[in-house]
């Protein structure tokens, strides 16, 4: 039997537990967070992805932490709407309510917190612990994010490049505030461009709010609470009165400045017994929306070969070939959403929602 290892306990490396789990198949997985620390933002996951955590997750369960979305609405920062779709099946969870049920299954001998699993400097295409000791494993998953630091060392000539937007995140639970948007997906767009602010409901009383912006416009220098809010009382004073009220009414204390790199290229997905699956393989930008279900096939479909096949090598080829063609055109999907969003609205043209579908 195969001695797996899985580096990294978000999305990618949780899921993968949970099919090779089914599969009594025996891992083990190292986290470098502490197993409490949960913080986070949230994600929109498509009907496809729900289909592929449903093989994982109790339907019911899930559907009690999150809320389908019916439509989409878009609208000028002051108000006027400029768009509306029906969204088939979207749904609305936070990072940490989905967090929390992947990792139901995983029972606490099989996942270490607290311990990062890093490149060795000395020892060539070997992983360490932090404490200095190898890791002793036939195959290594490797599901530690989007930047990865394996994946730096194992393709040292990978080009990361910051993208050209951030985006100020937010989930607060206010009852008041939630009663004031339906089960909808909203969101205001700065005439100019490059500056929106979305709403998601996650639960009666819980919301998620963003703002993506133009880093190269908009400049943030701290990324403090109180300076985020500063940033967002100012930014969004004079928008439609829903987003200055809600950005007033706020808490602060979850809020996080995310800023997003992608690769130039995406490398191979494996190299000898390591394998990478999720945003160590293929960052994806936010703005796809496929982040999470991309993560999920991965690791069905790796499990799957895994499984099928006799030679890890066999296993890992096939995992690549069948899962590169469809990130590549969530790349090229994610640059066009990237630049629609960078233009003046009357100027936008393309698919109105944030959404990237093969
Ligand atoms: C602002 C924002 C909004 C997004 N919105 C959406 C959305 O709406 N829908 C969607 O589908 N996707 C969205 N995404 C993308 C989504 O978050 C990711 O694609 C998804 O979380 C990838 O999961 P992952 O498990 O591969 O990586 P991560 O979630 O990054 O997990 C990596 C894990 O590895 C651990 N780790 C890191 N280094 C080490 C190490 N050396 N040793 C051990 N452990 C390590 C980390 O602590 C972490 O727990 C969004 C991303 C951002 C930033």
């Amino acid at each position: 039997m195969n001695k797996i290892v899985v580096v990294g306990a978000g999305i990618s490396g949780l899921s993968m537990a949970n099919h090779l789990e089914k599969h009594k198949i025996d891992y083990h997985i190292y986290e470098r967070r502490k197993k409490e620390d949960l913080a986070g933002h949230g994600f929109l996951i498509p009907q496809e992805g729900i289909e592929y955590l449903s093989q994982i997750i109790d339907p019911a369960v899930l559907f009690e932490h999150g809320s389908f979305l019916k439509k989409y609405v878009q609208y000028s920062h002051t108000g006027k709407k400029l768009a509306e779709k029906d969204l088939n099946k979207v749904f609305a969870i936070s990072r940490h309510a989905l967090i929390h049920l992947l990792s139901r299954n995983i029972s606490p001998e099989k996942i270490t917190y607290n311990t990062s699993v890093i490149p060795s400097d000395t020892e060539k295409g070997k992983l360490k612990h932090s404490d200095g000791s190898y890791i002793d494993a036939d195959i290594t998953i490797v599901s530690d994010g989007s930047k990865s630091r394996i994946r730096r060392c194992l393709f040292k000539d990978e080009k990361m490049r910051q993208v050209q937007e951030n985006e100020v995140v937010n989930i607060i639970q206010n009852e008041e505030i939630a009663a004031t948007i339906e089960n909808d997906f909203i969101k205001f767009h700065h005439d100019q461009g490059g500056l929106t602010f979305g709403i998601l409901k996650l639960s009666h009383d819980t919301i998620l709010w963003y703002s993506q912006f133009d880093n190269e416009k908009y400049k943030i220098n701290e990324c403090s609470s109180d300076n985020l809010k500063k940033y967002m009382l100012e930014v969004f004073a004079d928008w439609d009165p829903l987003v200055s009220s809600i950005i007033q009414k706020s808490s602060y204390e979850n809020v996080h400045l995310w800023c997003v790199y992608e690769l130039e290229e995406l490398n191979p997905f494996y190299k000898d017994n390591i394998v990478f699956i999720g945003d160590a393989a293929h960052p994806l930008i936010p703005f796809t929306s496929q982040g999470v279900t991309s993560a999920l096939k991965d690791s069905y479909i790796l499990t799957k070969y895994l499984v099928e096949e006799h030679s890890i090598t066999d296993a890992f080829r096939k995992y690549e070939a069948e899962r590169k063609p469809e990130i590549e055109t969530h790349i090229n999907n994610g640059r066009i959403l990237l630049n629609q969003f960078l233009l003046p609205t009357d100027q936008q043209t393309d698919n109105i929602l944030p959404i990237s579908y093969k």
